[in-house]
């Protein structure tokens, strides 16, 4: 089937389909149908986590959209609670088993959570699952570049991605400069900044120059700079309407226009130094 999609390849070899659909606050008895709208509609990537408690329904979907298991990218990612080898090790056969799945494409830590001091031996599971075949590629979220620095270093092993906030009103330069130097993806969590930027007059102005949604733009913007972005939507016209991004493009003026967006204080989402839950 054609399917013209940027493909981003991984530092392992793998490749991810750039544009991902999320599925936070996506309730389980409605995830089934959600993603398999996606999947029609072209996705090939969905984001879930153990803590979303739709991983059921998210494999409910794949498997009801009848493409073969090696077209869908699927992601999924060990909770704070099950941080340490064992508890991690369980977490992720857990996981798998409510998704109906052998393997993950993408298995991430989900919270560094520093102050447990256990992302290191956290790691090391998904060291070993990958070994063992139960996850393609593995990763990290929320991680800043000392805790990517010390997995590196007690491991060996670099993450192929890391999943952070980022969206126009917080860019995360710096954290992209230190991907870039490690060789690790940069792969942003509430693109759209949960919807608070969609109102935005200088967004709302690029999508009339373009005859394009707000969000269209946003995604548009993820994606020539090089992301790996995953929109959540529950609504089919809007899943419909985030990945037809294709079709257009944004030009300097108007990457310039939503670089002046970024704000030091433009964090929505938890501080990673200090969040835990
Ligand atoms: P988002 O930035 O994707 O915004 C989603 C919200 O924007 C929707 O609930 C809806 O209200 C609105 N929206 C979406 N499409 C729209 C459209 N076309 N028109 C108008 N409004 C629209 O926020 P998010 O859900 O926080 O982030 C996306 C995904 O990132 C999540 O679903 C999850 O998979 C992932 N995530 C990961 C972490 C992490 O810690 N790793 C944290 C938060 C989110």
């Amino acid at each position: 089937m054609s399917n013209p999609q940027p493909v981003i390849a991984l530092r392992d070899g793998q490749r991810i389909p750039q544009l991902g659909l999320g599925v936070w606050q996506t309730p389980n008895h409605e995830a089934a149908v959600v993603v398999r709208t996606a999947l029609e509609c072209g996705y090939r990537h969905v984001d879930t986590a153990s803590l979303y408690g739709n991983e059921q329904g998210v494999g409910e979907g794949v498997r009801s959209s009848g493409l073969a298991r090696d077209e869908v990218f699927v992601t999924t990612k060990v909770w704070n609670d099950d941080q340490g080898l064992d508890r991690a090790l369980r977490a992720i056969d857990a996981s798998l088993e409510r998704l109906g799945l052998d393997h993950v494409d993408l298995l991430l830590v989900h919270w560094p959570a520093p102050q447990r001091k256990l992302y290191v031996e956290t790691w090391r599971a998904l060291v070993r699952a990958r070994q063992e075949g139960r996850a393609r590629s593995i990763g990290v979220s929320n991680f800043e570049p000392e805790h990517l620095d010390r997995i590196i270093a007690e491991t060996g092993v670099v993450p192929v991605i890391n999943q952070v906030e980022l969206h126009p009103r917080f860019q995360q330069k710096r954290l992209r400069a230190a991907h870039a130097e490690r060789g690790v993806r940069t792969q942003a969590w509430s693109p759209l900044g949960q919807g608070q930027l969609l109102a935005h007059p200088l967004v709302a102005r690029v999508a009339d120059k373009h005859g394009r949604s707000p969000a269209q733009v946003i995604i548009r913007w993820h994606i020539d700079l090089g992301l790996i972005v995953i929109p959540k939507s529950s609504n089919a016209q809007r899943i419909r309407e985030n990945f037809d991004v294709f079709g257009f493009q944004l030009d300097a003026d108007d990457l310039a226009t939503l670089e002046k967006l970024d704000e030091a204080g433009g964090r929505i989402g938890p501080d990673p130094m200090t969040a835990d839950f």
